[in-house]
Formats: structure tokens, sequence, C-alpha cells
């Protein structure tokens, strides 16, 4: 009898996690998580309850030994755990360097104990600042608060594993991920969750600016396979972009959704495109997109009874909230 192979997703309660969980168990993979429960949520495994082949460590990344026993006998490791969100990592930027650096060598050191076979890095697009369009992987990095420059050196950290130890690594620097149970409560951001609450609730969208900016969504389980290629791959030491290549405007976002608007100020250090330059994925891991967006946004308005508990946001609690990033960003 094959024994089926083992990967660990930390993050794995959380939004692009719990979905790389899906995909691992669909290939036949047994799957650790790693999660405290901060970020993620125990909606996003419901699914899985009983499923025999997924076990859920309920601890912080920044307790994982380097001899840890949850890495024994593991293959790959999928490191999505992490803290977002502009706003509070302006208000605490110890604590994102904590957890997004320091978490990240954590994981980074009991793969190397353990001699994975693989780790692939969740890494953000937003290190790249108001960047040049099409981005590619070898854009300046430029980060513009504290999240990014976190994501940042949590990327140069892995890199750094696989030069000195020549441990495999790769990473995907994802730019805007949408699709079920991205997040729903926490800090203000993510458009998606902040749209379909107010939809639901028949609130106008808030949109910023003129709504003609325009993001590169790209659906989340087009980024799962993606990071399952890229654990795949006799590759190491990379690091790929990944969007659909595509922006997609706010106002067409509103279109899609349907329903009445309110403007509201443009956010300071806000890129008026992000647009990955997808070429260098497409080429080395065979990935494409698959999901387009009208499909996707699709899919979340049909499962648009998940955000029933998000909070609503309205212009004023969205200026209370996003007062340091007016102050702190330019
Ligand atoms: N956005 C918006 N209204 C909101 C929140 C976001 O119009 O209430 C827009 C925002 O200007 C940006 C896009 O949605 O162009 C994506 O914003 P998000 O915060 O999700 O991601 P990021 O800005 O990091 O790309």
């Amino acid at each position: 009898m094959t024994m089926k192979p083992i990967s660990i997703v930390t993050g794995g309660a959380g939004f692009i996690g719990s979905h790389m969980v899906d995909l691992l168990r669909d290939q036949g993979h047994r799957v650790r998580v790693i999660d405290d429960f901060t970020g993620g949520h125990e909606k996003n495994l419901a699914h899985r309850k009983d499923d025999p082949d997924l076990e859920v460590a309920r601890k912080s990344i920044l307790d994982v030994a380097p001899d840890d026993p949850l890495f024994e006998g593991v293959k790959w490791v999928f490191h999505f755990a992490g803290i977002g969100d502009i706003v509070p990592s302006i208000q605490a930027p110890a604590e994102y360097m904590n957890v997004n650096v320091q978490g990240t060598v954590r994981i980074l050191e009991a793969a190397r104990h353990a001699g994975v076979e693989k780790m692939v890095y969740a890494a953000s697009s937003s290190g790249f600042g108001l960047a040049e369009t099409p981005t590619p992987e070898d854009h300046v990095i430029q980060p513009q608060y504290p999240y990014a420059l976190s994501k940042n050196l949590g990327e140069q950290a892995c890199m750094h594993w696989h030069k000195v130890y020549g441990l495999p690594v790769n990473s995907i620097r994802i730019f805007n991920a949408y699709g079920p149970r991205v997040r729903t409560t926490g800090a203000y951001g993510a458009v998606f969750g902040v749209f379909l609450k107010q939809k639901l609730e028949s609130k106008p969208f808030t949109v910023v600016g003129d709504g003609s900016q325009t993001r590169d969504f790209i659906f989340v389980t087009d980024v799962a396979r993606a990071f399952l290629a890229a654990a795949d791959t006799p590759l190491s030491g990379e690091s790929w972009n990944i969007g659909a290549g595509k922006p997609e405007s706010i106002n067409r976002l509103v279109e899609l959704l349907g329903g009445p608007v309110v403007y509201i100020p443009k956010r300071p250090g806000e890129p008026d495109c992000t647009w990955a330059d997808i070429r260098k994925i497409s080429r080395d891991l065979n990935w494409a997109p698959t999901v387009s967006f009208e499909d996707g946004v699709k899919i979340m308005l049909d499962s648009i009874e998940h955000w029933r508990d998000a909070p609503l946001w309205d212009p004023e609690s969205i200026r209370d909230a996003t007062k340091e990033w007016f102050e702190y960003l330019s």
C-alpha cells in the first residue's frame, strides 16, 4: 500500500489557505493545518469536519519549533499564515515584523530540519508599491507601509534559506485574490467583503475615487492551482507574480454586482492600476487562469449569505477606519 503524501498548510483556516487544503485533499494528500484562528475561522474548514486525513494544529507559527513533530514525514509546506491589512500594520508595525518575518523564519527552520521536498511562500504584490504595469517579477521593490515590508522581508528570508541552506523554496506574489470565504471580519479592506455586505443590506457600494481604478483580480482556486504547481516543479529559488493578467475596474465590479453607489475619497499611496505580468508563471509552471471575472463574481453572488455577519461599512466608518492611512501614506 502506498502512503499518502503529507502536506502542511499554515494559515489553512484562512481564505486562500482553506482552498489550498481543499485542493491538496482532492489530490490525495493528507493535510496538516497550522493556524491560531486569529485571522482564520472554523467555518472555512467546516465542510471538512469529519475528514480523517485533515489534522488541525491550533497554534501560532511563532510557536513552531525547529524540530516540531508536525513537520515529520512532510513532503510539501505551503506557508499562508500571517497578518494582513494596511491600517493595522501602520498601528502595530513590530507585530507585523514578528508574525510575518520571524514567523516565516520559524517555518523555514522547521522545513529545513525536516528535510521537506518543497516549501511555497505566499508573497504579496504590495511590495511593488506604485508600480509600472504590467508588473514583471524583476520590478523594483518599494514597500509603502509595514505590511508590504514585512511580506517582502519574509520572502527575502525564504530566498536566503534557499541560498544558504539549499532549502527548496519558491514564492508566489499574489495580486488581488478573491473568491468564496474571502475575509469577512477585522479591519477595513478587501473590496469584495465590503461590497457584498453592502449589497446584502441594500446599502450603496462605497466606491473609492471615481471607480475607474483597476485591479488584477484572480480567483482563489486558480491561485491554489498555482501553488500546487510551484510545489510540484523541480524549480526552486523562484518567485512568480500571479494575477489574471487582466485588470478590471471597480466600476465594472459594481456593474456586475448591481446596486447604487456612493463615492468616497481616493486613498493616498493607492495604485490606479495593478496588473501582474503572468508570462513567467505561465511559462515555468504551465499555469493559466481558468475562472473569468464574470464567472467569479457570479460565484461570489451565489454564496453571498456567507457575508451576513460581516461588518457593514459606510463612508463615515471608512473615514474613521482610514484616518492613519491618510495621515502616514502619501
Ligand atoms: N475599493 C473601493 N471601495 C471600498 C474598498 C475598496 O472602491 O470600500 C477599491 C479600492 O480603491 C481598490 C480596490 O477596490 O481600487 C481594491 O481594494 P482592496 O482594498 O480590496 O485591495 P488593494 O487596494 O490592496 O488592491
